[in-house]
């Protein structure tokens, strides 16, 4: 691994922002080397590649500079969007020497291609240089700031900065020519990545030391620890581990090793006009079907974004996420015990001890030879020789021995490799809403940022001339508006964002601009009364007029007609007003249509069949769901079905669900009951 510079040669004294390399073979790393100028690294790598070739060996070289510039750049200077025919280009336009390079004034003509006030800005040098401004202030990029992989890796610099500390800029124009001769010089036997396929000895690939390093420990030079602990972290991958890193497509801008690579944002198409359209004919619509219509015409509309999996709790993952790092990631022990080579056989057993210990997070530095024994804790990685351990509870230690009956088998009490999770394996897939056992999940995996769907947003309308605020005084025939804290609340839960849009009295006119309203502050709207075919129903003339609305009459108790439209390309849900209907039909229709809209799918509630402690008569011809709660084993319904009794929504604690046909339920027969915690709720 190489930590490069752009700077020049400062004499033989090891010092910091200078060239350092480190190499780790078969997992121990060799010291640092210091190398003063870029000169004298060419030389070293050239004789390391030759010196790896001749012995046969792979070689994975790092190097701590962007491989490509943000996208469009490549095109501009050469023609094509090979970053490579960039990379021949800054070889033939670069001098360089120890004492004097011209990376300043090459970054000032190619400005002067583009008007002179960008990409490149900053001067390093006192002498003015046409073309590089030496502040921001003057600045004018034509080109992208940050190539994607840098929007991901915070704190990174963009390789337009030419100097200031930390700039990546000088490095990169300096250490492009390097690497380009290099590949010339081994053509056939250097791929670079992620551009070539890696089928080559020696492969080049971009690091970022600084991704997951902080400072080195005391009196140590940063960038000769840095390249040290990359090294040693890349040995210690496993070749999946390692697969799954290199395992991406950026063929203009190239990629930092180890920032994973997620899909690109993108914002999902309209839905169409005609999404809400039943089945001609049908007069009254069974659930199954509004249900599987929905589920056909529907489709995630939110678009997604990248962020740390600590903030993603209750998002949904817009992408399968990949593990980078098996779990556990390396064979370990169980128990507390001893650990040696098995099996065991049969009958009384006694090893010598050897000395040491293996704890989590302190491995043991040795082997341990056959038929000895060494002391290991819960989660130490075992060490070469021990596959086996005896717990501590069936162990007699004495004299530097441990005895105890066999027998044992190969493997006893110990976890492999990858036994819960393997690197490169789906951990989570696209649609999952992220648990906080998933938190955990993830970062066991080495995951630490997730694609995730921006949270879908849902306005909720009240309408009714009649209704009023709880809390305002009301007159005669007005109520207070139940829907709206309850619609609010239940999109909350159901983890989506709530958007409240008040109360609309039944006027055409103002029902509208709070629908261009909602429409421009949510992705859905549910609206709360008016939604029948009566004269005060306003949000289906609405909806009708503007040409997207379809009147669901569904064969569902309680449940009047659901007005469903598109209102300026907004799904709009017209729930009935009805506080009872209201609820049965945003659990049954909406909470499915949300969820699916939301990307995490199609959510079917997880119902039970349990002992009912009532008795029904129902007549067949649509599907009923009764207010219900278990109690010792039995689900017992509200007293009353009137669809006014909003007391027996907070009575209950779910649905019992009976079906379309005809029913006589009795005592003790088995009906389904939904939990409200079945909705998400
Ligand atoms: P509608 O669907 O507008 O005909 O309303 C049906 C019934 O539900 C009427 O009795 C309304 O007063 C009542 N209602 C409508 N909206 C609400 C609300 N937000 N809160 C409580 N009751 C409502
Ligand atoms: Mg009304």
């Amino acid at each position: 691994m190489v930590d490069w510079s752009g700077g020049n040669d400062t004499g033989p004294t090891p010092r910091k922002d200078a060239i350092w390399a480190c190499i780790v073979r078969n997992g121990k790393a060799l010291d640092p080397e210091y190398l003063r100028n870029r000169q004298i690294a060419e030389q070293r790598l050239d004789a390391l590649i030759r010196a790896e070739l001749k012995a046969g060996r792979r070689l994975l070289l790092g190097f701590d500079f962007p491989f490509g510039y943000p996208c469009g750049f490549a095109r501009a200077m050469t023609g094509t969007d090979d970053p490579l025919a960039l990379w021949d280009w800054f070889d033939q336009h670069v001098e360089d020497s120890p004492k004097a390079n011209n990376r300043f004034d090459l970054a000032g003509r190619i400005n002067l291609q583009f008007g002179g006030r960008g990409p490149f800005w900053m001067n390093g040098l006192r002498r003015d240089i046409d073309g590089l401004p030496r502040t921001k202030s003057d600045y004018s990029n034509p080109f992208p700031n940050r190539r994607a992989v840098e929007t991901l890796a915070k704190g990174s610099f963009t390789c337009w900065q030419m100097a200031g500390v930390g700039a990546v800029g000088g490095q990169v124009m300096m250490g492009l020519p390097v690497l380009n001769r290099l590949r010339h010089r081994f053509a056939g036997q250097i791929s670079v990545w992620p551009f070539e396929p890696l089928d080559k000895p020696v492969s080049f690939v971009e690091i970022w030391p600084s991704l997951t390093l902080g400072a080195p420990p005391e009196g140590r030079i940063k960038d000769d620890w840095q390249v040290e602990q990359v090294a040693l972290t890349l040995s210690g991958l496993t070749e999946q581990e390692l697969d799954a890193q290199l395992n991406v497509s950026a063929a203009e801008e190239g990629w930092i090793l180890g920032v994973p690579q997620d899909k690109p944002n993108v914002t999902p198409p309209p839905l169409r006009n005609d999404c809400f359209a039943l089945p001609a004919g049908v007069n009254w619509t069974p659930v199954d079907e509004a249900l599987a219509c929905l589920r056909d015409r529907l489709h995630p509309i939110t678009a997604s974004e990248t962020m740390a999996l600590t903030k993603a709790c209750g998002r949904v993952l817009a992408g399968d996420v990949v593990a980078r790092r098996s779990n556990p990631p390396q064979p370990n022990t169980a128990v507390d015990g001893y650990g040696f080579a098995g099996p065991v056989a049969d009958g009384p057993q006694i090893m010598p001890l050897i000395d040491g210990r293996a704890a989590a997070g302190i491995p043991f530095d040795g082997d341990v030879p056959e038929g000895r024994a060494l002391r290991v804790l819960t989660g130490a990685a075992l060490p070469a020789g021990v596959d086996t351990v005896i717990l501590e509870e069936d162990v007699t230690v004495k004299d530097g021995h441990i005895a105890f009956l066999g027998p044992l088998k190969k493997g006893a009490n110990t976890r492999r490799a990858g036994e819960d999770v393997a690197a490169g394996d789906v951990a989570l897939a696209a649609g999952r809403r992220l648990t906080p056992a998933d938190l955990a999940l993830l970062s066991a995996v080495g995951i630490a940022e997730v694609n995730v769907r921006k949270p879908l947003r849902v306005a909720v309308v009240s309408t009714g001339d009649e209704l009023v605020e709880a809390g305002e005084s009301a007159g005669p025939g007005q109520i207070f508006d139940a829907n709206r804290p309850m619609l609010l609340s239940l999109i909350e839960r159901m983890g989506f964002v709530p958007v409240d849009m008040g109360r609309v009295s039944d006027d055409r006119d103002a029902l509208r601009n709070r629908l261009d309203q909602a429409a421009e502050q949510a992705d859905v709207i549910l609206t709360s009364g008016g939604a029948s075919a009566g004269d005060e129903d306003h949000v289906s003339a609405l909806l009708r007029q503007a040409g997207a609305m379809q009147h669901w009459r569904i064969a569902l108790k309680p449940g009047r007609p659901l007005a469903l439209g598109l209102w300026s390309g907004v799904p709009v849900f017209g729930l009935p007003g009805n506080p009872v209907a209201a609820m049965v039909c945003t659990l049954i229709f909406a909470r499915p249509a949300l969820g699916l809209m939301s990307g995490e799918g199609w959510a079917e509630p997880q119902g039970f069949e349990v002992p009912a402690a009532f008795e029904k008569r129902k007549k067949p011809g649509r599907r009923e769901y009764l207010r219900a709660r278990m109690r010792d084993g039995r689900a017992e319904v509200f007293h009353s079905e009137g669809s006014g009794r909003i007391s027996g929504l907070s009575w209950a604690e779910g649905l019992v669900e009976i079906e379309d046909g005809a029913r006589h339920v009795k005592p003790g027969d088995m009906v389904r009951f939904l939990p409200y915690g079945s909705f998400g709720l």
